[in-house]
């Protein structure tokens, strides 16, 4: 049997790739702390698990292929809080903002078209593209910058006539980054000039420790060609309920979307009640889980700032930070953290940072960490990290 090109093509996930190793240290008996994956231990809203409770049909029957009517009209008043307007026939619910990203790719591209995003880079973008036939092109930022954009001409490099969308992720997974007002000005400025589509995607939209937050929903002059990417996965910390959403103010757009929507019949319809009532969470909720990741975020930071001779930006949002270390490999030194090192019995798991980078050689001495557990935890990674810096053998200092 033949297998495709398409499939064998495509790579197994960054974050998953050391699991065996984990496994076997806890095997051993290690205590291993996670900072390898985006899992938040946060309790999901007990709205959800009221909602779904309360579900009392006979058949779980096929739903509206758009969605839930419900489910739309929670996620409408919910960017009206926003200060953005959305018309029911703009959003289309999805598995997951996976789902939602899937058909922004089938929906703009053709074998062979290009997606432009800023490596490092969350690493389902590629498998997004590859599912599609289409590219990925990845324009560089540094550690040693805080992962910011480059300027206009340096991106305006990248584009080409198979451009079809910038991809990006607003705050920034791995990179903990959150784009300035210049920095989106000049995306709004490029997307016009080309008139190519901008696909963001602003799951963490509320996890932002510094200042506020501005959405590219705001920008009038991208209506059409803004495609909005949402998921109630880290928002409400459901990443199992799967439900996500894709925005468009684009009509074409749109169709194409509905099309899809349609081939794959509906989304989960016990989860889309859930969801729905996951959208009348009071705010407090949202503002207690923001403080709670604030205090990590300061934690993680104080620790990384103590280790010597590691590159970190300041995480300003999200719940990851992309750090270069001072060693020779950074997937050898997470193996050996897992097989070789521990401070009575406990070592420290953590993302090997090339896959997220589509550029091959670049991110081998950068890693990315999820500041998801409790402070306490943290402050006890953040110790046994520092150690494990200290006797690596590959270290650089
Ligand atoms: C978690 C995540 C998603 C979407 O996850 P779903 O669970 O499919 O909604 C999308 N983009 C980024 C950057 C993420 O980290």
């Amino acid at each position: 049997m033949k297998i495709s090109d398409r499939a064998l093509g495509m790579e197994t996930s960054p974050i998953r790739k050391l699991a065996p190793y984990a496994e076997a240290a806890k095997k051993k008996g290690k205590k291993v702390y996670h900072l390898n994956i985006g899992q938040p231990d946060i309790a999901t809203s007990p709205k959800f698990m009221e909602a779904i409770r309360k579900f009392d049909q006979k058949v779980v029957a096929y739903g509206n292929s758009q969605g839930d009517v419900n489910l739309i009209k929670a996620i409408q008043k919910y960017y009206e809080a926003w200060g953005i307007h959305y018309e029911t026939k703009n959003i289309y619910i999805t598995n997951g903002g996976s789902e939602a990203l899937e058909m922004a790719v089938f929906s703009l591209c053709d074998p062979g078209d290009e997606i432009l995003v800023f490596e490092p880079f969350y690493a389902n973008y590629t498998t997004f593209a590859k599912l599609g036939n289409a590219k990925i092109t990845a324009v560089p930022t540094r550690a040693e910058d805080g992962y910011c954009m480059p300027d206009m001409a340096t991106v305006e490099k990248y584009i080409n006539g198979r451009t079809r969308a910038i991809l990006l992720t607003n705050p920034g997974n791995p990179t903990g980054v959150v784009y300035s007002k210049q920095e989106m000005d000049m995306i709004a400025e490029i997307v016009k000039k080309y008139d190519i589509a901008l696909i963001s995607d602003e799951v963490y939209r509320e996890f932002v420790y510094d200042g506020t937050y501005t959405s590219f929903g705001t920008y009038k002059e991208l209506e059409q060609n803004l495609i909005m990417v949402d998921s109630v996965s880290k928002r409400y910390s459901a990443c199992g309920a799967r439900i996500g959403c894709v925005i468009s103010k684009n009509k074409e757009l749109c169709a194409q979307f509905m099309k899809l929507c349609q081939g794959r019949l509906c989304a989960p319809a016990v989860e889309q009640v859930g969801a729905a009532a996951l959208y009348e969470t009071p705010a407090s909720y949202l503002e207690e889980v923001n403080k709670e990741y604030k205090k990590r975020r300061d934690t993680i930071a104080a620790g990384l700032a103590k280790i010597p001779g590691l590159v970190s930006s300041q995480p300003k949002g999200a719940f990851y930070v992309m750090v270069k270390f001072p060693v020779d490999d950074a997937e050898k030194f997470a193996i050996w953290m897992l097989q070789d090192f521990d401070v009575n019995g406990e070592t420290v798991m953590i993302a090997p940072g090339n896959g997220f980078y589509a550029t091959p050689g670049k991110g081998v001495d950068e890693a990315r960490l999820a500041y998801v557990l409790n402070c306490e935890d943290l402050e006890r990674a953040m110790a046994l990290l520092a150690e494990a810096v200290k006797q690596y053998p590959g270290r650089k200092i």
